[in-house]
């Protein structure tokens, strides 16, 4: 049913009314004078006055004291239509904004001014959050110096902030930020770990997004990079549709990583793999071999002879050497073969992915061939050999650890074949190894228990066929493993530094009998005595030989010190040192197995020698082989134009016995004369004959 207009005015009154009086919004409504001439409940009830007090005050009543205002600032109400903020005080004196929307309007003819009054104290305090957290991210991000990414998964855009690009070199918005450009710059090695990630993450599969890579700078270096993400926003399926993260350069923090990582399996000295990583690549290789159906080849290197160099040369040198082998180890295997150090002069190469054990072989040949040239440190040369040992898995060892130890056996039996060769392993060289297990065990406190005496080896006066010394040679008998000959258990005794002990036992027992025999049959009666290497760096060597003298009362020319060439190996001061005072003493030096070792005619020349001893292996062949014969016959006439005497070792034959006066050798000794013999049996002989002209009778 149409409304006529006064039904129309009646209802339109009741919905204004309604309106007003409903209304979530102050309506006030003040004459130009400001007071007030309506006001809705709403209004009253913001303000906590009651419509008649309202009615009775003026807009000026509700302002806040002035001094309130120095935390906010009003906004004047003079144009119409203006929104202004302004703080109001309620009636009982608590104040908050409000924000005006002021509007002029003409009621009969006067002019009124209505306004629409909001509490806005709670937006203000949310956007001052807002605005104070905002700064503070910033602030954060500024000092943590990490970049920012802000991703719309659901428009695919991407926003960078400044950081994210200077940190890697690049101006800002150099390159467009996009999921493409990210992924672009992550270096090749790390690019699918990277996007797994990020996937899973999205995915919902992993819940954290927390990754390092390495970046792309603009100068195509790289930094690596962590970064972190976490979804901020879904949509009402719960996919996500914004993902914000950081950038952090974690490059130098890596690299402290890299160093301590490195410094933990890596040889300081020659930058191999250490033990530590040698071994876990070795059980790797185990391993893989097993899984394949393949063989690994483990090669256990020991350089010959190492300990006299640095002994004798000093640390220094020592080190320059394994530097310089380690270099020469790495050039003949493969990129992805093994060279490590497990330490000491002890190297492991790691040969994996073999079908067949002979093709190890050449790759040993090589090895060696790798040590022929010479080493030249601080301008001198040294020649330096290695003993290999092989062992194969599966073939030899069910792991790698018995792997190690069986190769560590063939390395073993490499030396005892005359060093500078390899050997592989077999099933017998483990006993070996348990003999030198053993010998060291029962070596242990052998000299307090009385376990070595001392025999001794006449030596012959080639010219009159008579005694004129001897060589004092230790023998050593053990309840459990008997009778241990030198050259078994002197090698361990100097790896042990039980040596050291020994040769004073040595000089005191063999010169304490000297003065015996000088006394009861001959006082011009010589005695020799082996030193070795490791002696000479015992300081004390000096003061216990001058002791051991004084306390025999014997005079220092009777005694003569043999050592071999690998004490010299080269002009060392300490050793040229040793070597002197040791002849200012008035003793004589004698050097002992030449013809084995390098045989250096120039050791002779550079060192006080008195005396040549040619080894036994010459004599050997002297009268079989033409070569050795002139060699010998070389040797002595040089000796004797250097003033050295020479004494021949190991006479067993008449004929090399009658050979070697001919070319006219001072003294031998040998089986042929006697063997070395006990205390009791050398006092016989001495006391029975001076001579030995019943062989030329013979
Ligand atoms: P070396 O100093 O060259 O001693 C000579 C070796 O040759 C001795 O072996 C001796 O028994 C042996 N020999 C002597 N004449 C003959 C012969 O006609 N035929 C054969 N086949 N052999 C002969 P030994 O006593 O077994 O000593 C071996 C090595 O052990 C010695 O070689 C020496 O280097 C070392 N040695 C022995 N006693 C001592 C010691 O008190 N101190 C040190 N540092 N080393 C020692
Ligand atoms: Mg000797
Ligand atoms: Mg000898």
């Amino acid at each position: 049913m149409p409304l006529d207009n006064s039904n129309v005015s009646v209802q339109c009154k009741v919905f204004f009314q309604c309106l007003v009086n409903e209304s979530s919004q102050g309506i006030s409504v003040a004459d130009l004078n400001g007071k007030y001439v309506f006001v809705n409940p709403y209004f009253c009830q913001m303000m906590g006055y009651s419509e008649s007090e309202l009615l009775s005050m003026s807009v000026f009543e509700i302002k806040a004291p002035a001094q309130e205002y120095s935390s906010f600032e009003p906004t004047n109400i003079t144009n119409e239509d203006s929104v202004v903020q302004e703080l109001l005080q309620r009636k009982d004196r608590t104040t908050f904004i409000a924000e005006f929307a002021s509007r002029n309007i003409s009621v009969a003819d006067s002019t009124y001014v209505m306004r629409i009054v909001q509490d806005i104290s709670k937006r203000i305090a949310i956007e001052q959050t807002l605005v104070n957290n905002e700064q503070r991210n910033s602030m954060v991000m500024k000092i943590a110096n990490d970049g920012v990414w802000d991703w719309h998964l659901d428009t695919g855009l991407v926003e960078f902030d400044e950081r994210y690009y200077t940190m890697a070199g690049y101006q800002k918005d150099e390159f467009p930020p996009t999921f493409e450009e990210w992924q672009k710059r992550i270096h090749k090695d790390d690019i699918t770990h990277a996007t797994n990630c990020f996937k899973s993450y999205i995915a919902g599969t992993t819940s954290n997004f927390d990754i390092e890579f390495r970046f792309l700078c603009k100068d195509s270096s790289y930094i690596w990079i962590r970064g972190k993400g976490k979804i901020v926003c879904r949509d009402t399926n719960g996919d996500p549709i914004r993902f914000i993260g950081t950038h952090s350069d974690i490059t130098v923090q890596k690299e402290h990583e890299e160093k301590i990582l490195h410094q933990a399996h890596f040889d300081s000295l020659t930058f191999l793999p250490n033990r530590f990583l040698s071994l876990d690549r070795l059980s790797i290789a185990c391993e893989e071999a097993k899984r394949n159906g393949e063989l690994v080849a483990l090669l256990f290197l020991d350089l010959d002879d190492f300990k006299k160099v640095n002994d004798t040369l000093g640390h220094d040198v020592g080190d320059q050497l394994l530097i310089d082998a380690a270099n020469r180890l790495r050039h003949v295997v493969r990129n992805i073969d093994t060279v490590g150090r497990l330490g000491g002069d002890e190297f492991i190469i790691i040969l994996g992915g073999l079908k067949a054990t002979k093709e190890v072989q050449p790759i040993v040949e090589n090895l060696l061939n790798q040590f022929r040239d010479m080493f030249v440190i601080n301008s001198r040369e040294l020649l330096l050999t290695t003993s290999i040992g092989i062992a194969f898995f599966p073939n030899d060892a069910n792991d790698s650890s018995e792997l190690l130890r069986n190769a560590d056996s063939a390395m073993y039996a490499a030396k005892e074949c005359g060093r500078n060769t390899y050997s592989y392993y077999t099933s017998q060289m483990n006993e070996c190894a348990q003999r030198r297990l053993s010998i060291e065990e029962q070596l242990h406190g052998a000299l307090t228990r009385n376990e070595f005496h001392i025999h001794y080896q006449p030596k012959i006066d080639l010219i009159n066929s008579k005694i004129m010394g001897a060589e004092a040679l230790l023998r050593w008998t053990n309840p459990i493993l008997g009778n241990v000959p030198p050259d078994e258990f002197i090698s361990v005794a100097e790896q042990t530094g039980a040596i050291i002990n020994l040769g004073q036992f040595v000089l005191k027992e063999a010169l304490a009998q000297t003065a015996i025999w000088q006394k009861s049959f001959n006082e011009d009666f010589q005695i020799a005595i082996n030193l070795s290497p490791r002696q000479f760096r015992d300081f004390q060597l000096i003061n216990v030989i001058k002791d051991s003298l004084t306390q025999a009362n014997v005079h220092p020319s009777a005694l003569e010190l043999e050592i071999t060439e690998g004490v010299l190996l080269s002009g060392h001061d300490h050793v040229k040192k040793v070597l002197t005072s040791i002849t200012d003493m008035g003793l004589k030096m004698a050097m002992d197995d030449f013809g084995t070792g390098y045989s250096s005619l120039s050791y002779l020349r550079t060192y006080p020698f008195d005396v040549l001893k040619i080894d036994r292996s010459f004599i050997n062949e002297m009268t079989t082989s033409m070569k050795d014969k002139s060699l010998i016959n070389a040797v002595i006439s040089m000796s004797h134009a250097l003033g050295l005497k020479v004494v021949a070792e190991g006479i067993e034959t008449q004929q090399q016995h009658e050979l070697l006066r001919i070319l006219g050798c001072d003294f031998g000794q040998g089986y042929l004369f006697s063997k070395p013999l006990p205390v009791d049996d050398m006092t016989k002989l001495l006391s029975n004959s001076f001579d030995f002209t019943h062989i030329f009778d013979t």
